[in-house]
């Protein structure tokens, strides 16, 4: 007796559309995407309970002929593809010809549809699959499909529905994706009948952007684009003081699928680094465009996942669009000072740096470097590894200032100063930032905007007056940040004091033998120590600006950023970079004199830095406008 038998037709249909239509959204995912692919111009849905009752997707694209009206319903046909050499540049979102199938295999469903070259169109009636009717049908030009009692045939699928109001916010969400992903196509949605969504269609992003997610997103992105050969990346990112407390506003879409990709989310996210706090994130509305050829889109039945020849170029592409963006707000007030006509700035350090190295961002002609095959998997694979690329920074010390200025330090202190050669024995030579740092040094300076430092408020913010506006500015912020970026481009001149008495701090056995085993490093910080039992060490050099007070807590961030990785990691260096930067800088609540705090603004104002290590912002601007309203003045 044979135990192996072929499954009735109807059953291997019902198996096959239980993969494509999951949900009311996966049919309205599937319909509007026939839509789309038939050219139309104004596409409009609507749904009633969740989509479980009633569907309807109306659009006047291309029409069916009469002839092919059927035939559309069987599985596996199509007009979209026509030989296994056509899978290798597909350019329509359909080409499976699954969905018509699935769809008419699980519900109750009425077509109409004409082609605009026919006189009259056909209507054609299914149920289960099964077609009850077809008839001439007079109807405007293009397709409408209502979809009746999903599942009605499938106990088993329906049980696994969830309410009306959650299959219908899940219409909702594939209802904005699509409507995002086509700012040329007119979209509305209706839902128990109201209107949620209904897009111009007007091909402008921004004007789609805003009517599907409102205008505080709107209001909070900036644009990102970068092309070149292989890959085109165009659209919005949020602004750094506009990100969210979660990733729901991420949107990619590759050559005009929306789809899900981590690689996408992670060469996004690389380019906020030390931007945003933990747990915020970025959103974005990024439309990704490469070669047919360089995607493979059969890989996922609802194919929401792609897979691409090469990740590094995509990774490449919303990368270096997103930092080039990011990197543009830091300098725009140097392009404001630019545009008043007084001739263009020399060029920074920080982009003479990136020009040199080629680490950063667009280059010259708006194509941009690819990384190294090795910085792309530490950038994309292993986020611990992510390599830090901020540029140099030459103008970072505030130290001439410091004799007259700075807070005074009440201890008893002997300067050394590192940038002379052989201290504490060890020659200048052997110190491996000197060079950099000499190049830095011969850097042009930077222009600088023409502001008025009003003052201090509260030993906290510095007020500054510049153009139209006032800004204020986190002076400890400010501080850190310039600390942090000299520590991580190796632009950090330690001034390292000793002290007369060593501090003594205790440190588990481990700890302990860490820090004296990474004597160099330390010594590159400005810190030196000595073995002093078996769990303890005895400083005998700690970095000026650092409180004798602080030393045994950065110490132990040193451990924790060595422990992690050793030295030569990144994520483990930014750690400690972030804590010494943190404990260096000028502290809130300090009084500080005019020209410390004039030299801050001038980093500030010059776009030098805008966010902290942490990602708070350093700077925000009042203008002239907004306080006049405030004044009710306009
Ligand atoms: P696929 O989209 O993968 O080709 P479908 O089952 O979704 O498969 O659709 C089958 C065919 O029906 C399509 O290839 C297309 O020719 C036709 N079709 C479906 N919907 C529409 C529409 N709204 N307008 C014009 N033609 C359509
Ligand atoms: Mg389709």
């Amino acid at each position: 007796m044979p135990k192996i038998f072929k499954l009735e037709q109807h059953v291997a249909d019902l198996i096959a559309a239980g993969e494509v239509v999951q949900r009311p959204a996966s049919v309205v995912k599937e319909l509007m995407e026939n839509s789309i692919d038939a050219g139309a111009g104004i596409v409009t849905v609507e749904i009633a309970s969740g989509g479980m009752t009633y569907i309807r997707v109306t659009d006047n694209g291309s029409g069916i002929a009469a002839e092919d009206a059927k035939t559309a319903f069987l599985r596996h046909a199509t007009s979209k593809l026509r030989d296994a050499q056509g899978l290798e540049a597909i350019g329509t979102l359909g080409f499976r010809g699954e969905a018509l199938a699935a769809i008419a295999a699980v519900s109750r469903i009425v077509l109409q549809t004409r082609q605009p070259c026919a006189d009259e169109g056909v209507a054609l009636t299914l149920e289960a699959g099964e077609v009850l009717d077809i008839s001439p049908a007079g109807c405007p030009e293009g397709t409408t499909i209502i979809v009746r009692d999903l599942f009605y045939n499938t106990p088993a699928r329906l049980k696994f529905m969830k309410s009306d109001r959650a299959e219908g916010s899940a219409v909702a969400s594939v209802v904005l994706k699509c409507a995002l992903s086509r700012p040329d196509i007119s979209i509305r949605f209706i839902k128990d009948g109201k209107t949620e969504y209904h897009t111009p269609g007007d091909s402008r992003a921004d004007s789609c952007i805003y009517s599907l997610l409102g205008r505080d997103i709107e209001a909070g992105f900036m644009h990102a684009d970068i092309s070149d050969e292989t890959v085109s990346v165009s659209g919005f990112i949020t602004k750094p003081a506009a990100s969210r407390g979660n990733r729901s506003y991420q949107f990619f879409f590759v050559n005009g699928r929306s789809i899900r990709s981590l690689l996408l989310q992670s060469a996004l996210e690389q380019a906020y680094k030390n931007t945003l706090p933990a747990g915020r994130f970025p959103a974005c509305v990024l439309y990704i465009t490469i070669k047919l050829s360089s995607v493979d889109v059969n890989v996922h039945p609802a194919k929401t996942e792609v897979k691409f020849t090469s990740d590094k170029q995509v990774f490449d592409g919303v990368y270096y669009a997103a930092s080039g963006a990011l990197e543009r707000t830091r300098s725009i007030v140097n392009a404001e000072y630019d545009m008043q006509g007084t001739g263009a700035p020399e060029k920074t350090q920080s982009t003479k740096h990136r020009a040199q190295t080629g680490k950063i961002g667009p280059a010259a002609g708006g194509g941009f470097r690819s990384m190294q095959s090795d910085e792309f998997r530490s950038a994309y694979i292993s986020e611990s590894s992510k390599e830090y690329k901020e540029p140099a920074n030459p103008l970072f010390s505030l130290q001439p200032d410091r004799p007259d200025n700075a807070p005074h330090r009440d201890r008893s202190v002997i300067s050394l100063d590192y940038s002379k050669a052989g201290s504490r024995g060890m020659p200048r030579e052997a110190l491996p930032r000197e060079a950099k740092w000499a190049d830095a040094q011969s850097a042009p300076l930077q222009s600088t905007p023409d502001f008025r430092v009003i003052g201090e408020a509260l030993n906290v913010y510095i007020i500054v007056e510049y153009q139209d506006s006032v800004w204020f500015i986190d002076k400890h912020a400010a501080h850190e940040r310039l600390h942090f970026d000299a520590l991580m481009s190796g632009a950090y001149e330690p001034m390292s004091e000793s002290l007369i008495m060593p501090v003594i701090c205790r440190f588990k056995h481990e700890d302990a033998t860490l820090l004296l085993e990474n004597e160099a490093f330390l010594d590159t910080l400005g810190f030196s120590v000595e073995s002093f039992g078996e769990d303890a060490v005895a400083v005998r050099h700690i970095p000026a600006d650092i409180d004798i007070g602080d030393t045994e807590y950065v110490l132990s961030e040193i451990c924790a950023g060595l422990g992690q990785n050793g030295t030569a990691e990144p994520a483990g260096r930014d750690n400690i970079y972030k804590a010494i930067a943190c404990k260096a800088a000028i502290k809130a609540g300090h009084a500080s004199g005019i020209s410390e705090l004039e030299a801050l603004a001038v980093k500030v104002m010059s776009g030098e830095v805008s966010h902290c290590p942490h990602g708070r912002p350093v700077a925000f601007e009042i203008s002239k406008s907004t306080l006049d309203k405030g004044f009710k003045r306009i």
